[in-house]
């Protein structure tokens, strides 16, 4: 398992985000999955969405 290294800038805070990372099997697009957008610098999955393809569900862990 991968965990996400993407920069979260909240408050004026920087911290890395650590999420899991998921790889998406339609276009193989990888981040990590997020409830909002652009929490993260390496989010690639918006609500198990892929935000390249656009494909919903169809990821998988690193
Ligand atoms: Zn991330
Ligand atoms: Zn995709």
């Amino acid at each position: 398992m991968t965990r996400c290294l993407g920069t979260i800038i909240s408050g004026g805070q920087r911290s890395i985000c650590h999420h899991t990372l998921l790889k998406c099997k339609n276009c193989g697009n990888s981040g990590c999955n997020r409830q909002k957008i652009s929490q993260c610098t390496k989010q690639g999955f918006f609500n198990n969405k892929c935000l390249k393809c656009g494909t919903k569900d169809q990821n998988e862990i690193v």
